[in-house]
């Protein structure tokens, strides 16, 4: 097999690491993903060399986590990232080690990897060191723990919920004992922060077969552990690379409950467009899309909620397709092409400025949109002015 085009700066940044007598490999996901002849997004390269030492053998080097022995190499195009082969101490906390230290010994640096199949390295000359029979268990589509499984969860009890992440991206199954020793040490769930946790369930929801991971949450009760419901049933039909989508329809599924954005540390911006789906998908529920809701719901947010009622299995009286042409077709694509504002509506009546103004507007939006008056300032004032009388 041949390596990636976009291998290349790890690829020169390994040959000079060699040269200056030590050891580099192409670790990690990235080693796991060559195998499976699918593409990596990141490229990690370990090594003999101490951190110090690595920025001793090129010009231009960022220490990112220098403490984690991690020095970013910027001197052969893209930027590498090189980390000195480690081991890891005692976890008392359940999540990180007490203490990392540098070792020399590549199958040491292996052997502190999560799951046999991303625990091989790949030499450059294109040979691979998988001591764990990484390969084997890719062939046979099985996620198998480095090691005694129940360890390594009580180790770090994050990598349970990178196992069932796994699963659902690479539609691979959990091996027996590590699936049981998940069972056991669900628990301990609770020791890992909110943010890290939802980084991997995100990595669910945007994956091929996020039911297979909903599966194994269930069967390993995790779900006792983490906030809302995960009903595999309301996912069957899920598909999307979105990860706001997801968090939306997890809402969605779980009473319209956006609280639980908060609970899973998702940024204000999540927020705002999960509230705006719900918003969208509710009305649409009940009574129908008007034309105003055309305009003042973004594209992105009507098909969004469109979606939801194909996975809800409900059919839509409007065709998906339908929805853009509808909203091109409005005589204003957005409220501020209103030909009025509210000093306009001051200038044209002795009112002192208040709430009504606000209510002016709406109506004035209200009628340019459904076409019951063209937006133009001469007819809107007309129209204002019998507004005016009427209320
Ligand atoms: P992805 O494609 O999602 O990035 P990845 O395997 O590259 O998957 P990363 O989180 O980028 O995952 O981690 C890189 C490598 O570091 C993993 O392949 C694994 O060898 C190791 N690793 C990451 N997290 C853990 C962990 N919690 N415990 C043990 N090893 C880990
Ligand atoms: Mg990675």
């Amino acid at each position: 097999m041949k390596f990636p085009k976009q291998w290349q700066s790890a690829v020169d940044v390994i040959a000079k690491i060699e040269n200056a007598g030590y050891e580099a490999f192409i670790v990690g996901g990235a080693v796991r993903d060559y195998y499976l002849q699918k593409d990596s997004a990141d490229v990690d390269v370990a090594t003999s060399a101490l951190p110090h030492e690595v920025q001793a053998i090129f010009s231009q080097t960022v220490d990112v986590g220098i403490d984690h022995g991690t020095v970013l190499v910027l001197d052969c195009g893209e930027p590498i990232e090189v980390t000195t082969y480690r081991t890891e101490s005692t976890y008392s906390d359940h999540r990180r080690p007490d203490e990392v230290n540098f070792v020399r010994d590549l199958p040491e640096d292996l052997k502190r990897r999560d799951f046999t199949m991303n625990a091989m390295a790949l030499h450059n000359s294109g040979q691979f060191v998988d001591l764990f029979n990484g390969r084997q268990d890719i062939d046979a589509k099985v996620i198998r723990a480095v090691g005694d499984a129940a360890e390594r969860f009580q180790e770090d009890a994050l990598r349970m919920l990178r196992a069932i992440r796994f699963s659902a991206q690479m539609d691979f199954s959990i091996e027996e004992n590590t699936l049981k020793a998940i069972q056991e040490h669900v628990k301990s769930i609770k020791f890992i922060a909110m943010e890290r946790i939802q980084v991997e369930i995100s990595k669910i929801w945007t994956s091929p077969n996020p039911v297979r991971a909903i599966h194994y949450i269930q069967w390993a009760k995790l779900d006792d552990y983490l906030p809302g419901e995960f009903d595999a049933i309301e996912w069957e039909q899920v598909q999307t690379a979105n990860r706001q989508v997801g968090w939306a329809y997890f809402c969605l599924v779980n009473a319209h409950d956006v609280s639980l954005l908060s609970v899973y540390r998702c940024s204000n911006k999540d927020k705002q467009f999960v509230k705006q789906v719900l918003h969208a998908y509710e009305k649409l529920q009940n009574e129908g899309w008007q034309r105003i809701d055309y305009l003042q719901f973004e594209l992105d947010i009507l098909q969004t909620a469109h979606l939801f009622a194909t996975w809800q299995y409900i059919t839509p009286t409007i065709p998906f397709e339908q929805i853009e042409k509808m909203k091109h077709a409005l005589p204003i694509q957005h409220k501020n092409e209103l030909e009025i504002s509210g000093n306009d509506l001051l200038q044209w009546t002795p009112k002192k400025a208040g709430p009504w103004l606000q209510v002016a507007l709406q109506a004035a939006l209200l009628a340019v949109v459904n076409g019951q008056i063209s937006n133009d300032k001469e007819q809107l004032k007309e129209w204002f002015h019998a507004f005016n009388n009427e209320g």
